[in-house]
């Protein structure tokens, strides 16, 4: 059994409504249990944070699973409630309905050319950070929290 956690986030449509849909998704997957949910989490669309897309509000969240499925096939689950959930990818960095990142797989550490893990950009948001520390704060350091404060993310 590994813990693992996946970051949810979109900005088109019912936003709220796609994310509670991708909880019940995930949880409803073979092998995979979701133990924790963080809030949802709204960034204003004024300031573009790194690898957040153009178009409405952001909701994001984090959720902690426990599961048996190799990181690979968790993530072509994951893909597969994207494309669900409407998702297009027309350019990068567009708007989506429905974004799953895996973040973190335990402890490990996974290069290939279709998953990277720990999330390389996952230090950079705090959209990522924020929901992150609330479910699981002994991963989230003090520094880097300080690292993102100038990112604005409230709780919904
Ligand atoms: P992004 O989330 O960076 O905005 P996409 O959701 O379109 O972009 O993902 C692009 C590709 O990133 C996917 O095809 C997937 O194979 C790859 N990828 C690499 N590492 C990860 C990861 N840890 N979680 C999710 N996707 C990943
Ligand atoms: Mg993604």
């Amino acid at each position: 059994m590994v813990t693992a956690f996946i970051a949810l986030g979109a900005n088109l449509g019912d936003a709220v409504a796609a994310l509670r849909q991708a909880v019940v998704s995930i949880n409803a997957l073979p092998l995979c249990a979701v133990k924790k949910t963080s809030s949802f989490y709204k960034t204003a669309p004024l300031q573009m944070l790194p690898g957040h897309a153009p178009g409405g509000d952001y909701i994001n969240a984090v959720l902690g699973i426990e599961t048996r499925l190799p990181a690979p096939i968790l993530l072509q689950h994951l893909q597969q409630i994207e494309q669900a959930a409407g998702r297009e990818r027309p350019y990068v960095n567009a708007p989506r309905t429905l974004d799953l990142d895996l973040l973190l797989y335990g402890d490990g550490r996974i290069d290939s050319p279709q998953l990277t893990v720990p999330h390389p950009r996952m230090w950079q948001r705090a959209f990522v950070l924020l929901p992150l520390a609330e479910i699981a704060p002994a991963l989230v350091s003090q520094d880097a929290l300080t690292a993102v404060q100038g990112q604005t993310v409230s709780i919904l």
